[in-house]
């Protein structure tokens, strides 16, 4: 058996498998069309382009949360000690103008605490809002695109190789390798069969640069997710719909929204809008995310947007998922080869990336009958050397044992 591992895909899904792969082991090859970078074509449907992108498993479908969203934190966990650049902390705040669960996931948050239990922070909230609800947490934030680019860095030290090239679905069965880690995003139904419906929600960020950071009493940035009254703010569809602010890179990151529709072949948008919006760099963006935003941080830490959206920068995204399957981290055969599918990340693909990694990593010792701790050779580096020990400890508690189950 050729043990080159094959990755499809030089988003965040491809290029954190690659290089968990070959920290443990493996001698991986990264076929990637585009990758995050200043040549990067704007497509929506390039989802690594555009996340906000905090650690929160916000908009994603899976049975395996419990194993993939507290997998990923801890190694998030070693960056931040590691002090792997373009990882941050924020003071994250999760509010509704309405009562809501708790999520399921509250349980992993670290300094988590519902809203009315906070005595000494400022809670965001629109200056004619009544009653809030909701909760605040210590979030991982990842700078965007630097965090990309750390990581393709660290791939290439840790001997990755990356090819810049698209794979046809005819060239997979000649691909030197037998097994191919399927990261290809959206494009994954174009390459491979899939029994599921796609699902697509359209997401609007704006981005306003030169902003100072925004902090608390204690110094720590805050950012937020607003979801305010439905006659405020809600999907096409009626049902409520949030804002959010980040400040990031001395810039503000601000959203959302949160619109379903599908694609045709040619990747044209075929779905539902908001019937208010503003033109922003080209695009139609929700007026509320601007509205509510600067009614929010008015009111709540004394800054307003104060920039003439001429100065503004928008982007939109496709968050890609499988409309009643959710994520799809499984393994099959095709194409005389054991392919490994890693996609339909909704809009969690950061948050859980590092979990999904090592549970392709599980998939694959599966497949080629590997039940041993390798002996890892280290890499000298402080960060790589970090990380490969905190991903065996991770994959070994967590999914080492489970997987019988797989
Ligand atoms: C508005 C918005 C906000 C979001 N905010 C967050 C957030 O705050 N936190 C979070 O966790 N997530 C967030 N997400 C979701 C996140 O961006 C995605 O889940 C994630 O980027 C998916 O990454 P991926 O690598 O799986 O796919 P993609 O980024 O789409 O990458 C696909 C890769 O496959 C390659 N490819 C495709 N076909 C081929 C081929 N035939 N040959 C070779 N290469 C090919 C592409 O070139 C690309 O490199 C957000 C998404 C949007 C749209």
């Amino acid at each position: 058996m050729n043990k080159r591992i094959i990755i499809i895909g030089g988003g965040v899904s491809g290029i954190t498998t690659a290089l968990t792969l070959q920290l443990l082991g493996f001698k991986t090859i990264v076929y990637a069309e585009h990758l995050v970078n200043d040549e990067a074509p704007e497509d929506p449907r390039f989802a690594s382009l555009y996340p906000a992108a905090s650690v929160i498993p916000h908009s994603i479908n899976s049975d395996e949360l419990d194993l993939l969203f507290p997998a990923s934190l801890q190694i998030f966990e070693i960056l931040k000690e590691k002090q792997f650049e373009s990882l941050v902390m924020h003071r994250h705040f999760e509010l509704f103008e309405f009562p809501t669960d708790l999520p399921a996931y509250a349980k992993y948050l670290h300094g988590f605490a519902e809203i009315d239990r906070t005595d000494d922070e400022i809670i965001p909230r629109r200056s004619s809002a009544g009653k809030c609800y909701g909760w605040v947490f210590d979030c991982f934030v990842t700078e965007w695109p630097a965090y990309m680019h750390h990581l393709y860095q660290l791939y290439k030290k840790s001997g990755g190789i990356i090819k810049q090239k698209k794979v046809d679905k005819n060239d997979i069965a000649s691909l030197p390798g037998d097994v191919v880690i399927n990261c290809s995003g959206m494009w994954s139904a174009e390459l491979f069969d899939d029994p599921a419906s796609q699902k697509f929600i359209r997401g609007h960020l704006v981005h306003l640069p030169d902003k100072p950071p925004v902090r608390d009493s204690k110094n720590r940035l805050c950012s937020y997710n607003y979801t305010p009254v439905k006659s405020e703010y809600a999907t096409p569809e009626g049902d409520p719909s949030d804002a959010y602010f980040y400040p990031v890179s001395g810039k503000w990151i601000l959203g959302g929204s949160r619109q379903t529709g599908s694609l045709s072949a040619d990747g044209t948008w075929q779905g539902t809008g908001h019937n208010e919006t503003i033109s922003i760099s080209g695009h139609q963006v929700p007026s509320a995310i601007l509205d509510l935003n600067n009614d929010i941080l008015e009111s709540s830490y004394g800054v307003t947007l104060g920039t003439n959206p001429a100065e503004m920068n928008a982007r939109i995204g496709y968050r890609h998922t499988r409309k009643n399957d959710g994520l799809r981290v499984t393994s099959v055969e095709a194409f005389n080869k054991k392919i490994i599918h890693n996609y339909g990340h909704g809009g969690a693909g950061v948050t859980i990336s590092w979990g999904c990694a090592l549970k392709v990593l599980q998939l694959l010792n599966n497949a080629l009958n590997i039940n041993d701790m390798k002996q890892l050779a280290s890499f000298g580096h402080p960060v790589l050397n970090g990380l490969q020990l905190q991903l065996q400890r991770v994959y070994w508690n967590n999914f080492h044992a489970s997987e019988s189950q797989s």
